[in-house]
């Protein structure tokens, strides 16, 4: 079973990308962005660990994560910041490591890890394959702000904060170009689909 983990950079593409792939090659997806936020929801124990460390503030009456009061308490502490993403990464590592052992059994040819921060994290170590995608930086800024119906100027400002599409393209096995239309990025699939699958 080839491991495949696909990365980029806010409104690069990848989600249109998994979508592809699970679609039309029948290709399961692990979706690192949904497990970083399922781990945190009610019932689970990354949950009660964030509490033990952050305190029953960030816990909201109805039992949910206050996520925008434990990203202020990280953003202005890097030690905190360090010991929530020890606490998540794990999970998330874990959760991974379960939904792969259950591919693999049930036959799969290919497992696609879609990872905003594959990179970062030192995900793409357990992958035989990385694909970065990427397009040029005005179309990402606009296609994610139409999304998100936030400015501009929003996007430019996330985007600065992250790796560029330079840095991902170094340490990525194939790039794919979203710069065109939805067809030329399907090409473009496709033709990985052939190659590794
Ligand atoms: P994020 O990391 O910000 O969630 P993403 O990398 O998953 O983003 P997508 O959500 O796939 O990116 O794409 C961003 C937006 O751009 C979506 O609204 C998507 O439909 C649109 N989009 C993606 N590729 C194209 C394309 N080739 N042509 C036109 N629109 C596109």
């Amino acid at each position: 079973m080839k491991i495949i983990g696909l990365t980029g950079g806010i409104g690069s593409g990848k989600s249109t990308v998994s979508a592809y792939l699970s679609e039309n090659a029948g290709l399961m997806i692990i979706d690192a962005d949904r497990i970083a936020h399922e781990i945190t929801e009610p019932g689970n124990e990354t949950l009660v660990k964030i509490e033990e460390v952050f305190g029953s503030d960030i816990i909201r009456d109805d039992g949910t994560l206050d996520r925008r009061g434990l990203a202020g308490i990280v953003f202005s502490s890097e030690e905190k910041k360090t010991i929530l993403e020890e606490i998540t990464h794990k999970a998330i590592r874990e959760e991974i490591d379960r939904l792969l052992k259950k591919a693999f059994a049930a036959n799969e040819p290919a497992v696609i890890i879609d990872a905003p921060l594959l990179l970062e994290s030192g995900l793409h170590t357990i992958c035989d394959i990385v694909w970065a995608v990427g397009a040029e930086k005005e179309v990402r800024v606009k296609r994610a702000a139409a999304r998100d119906g936030i400015t501009e100027d929003e996007i430019r400002a996330r985007m600065a904060r992250q790796m560029s599409d330079e840095e991902r393209a170094q340490h990525a096995d194939e790039i794919i170009d979203n710069s065109g239309d939805k067809e030329t990025l399907y090409r473009q699939i496709e033709r990985l689909i052939q190659k590794y699958v």
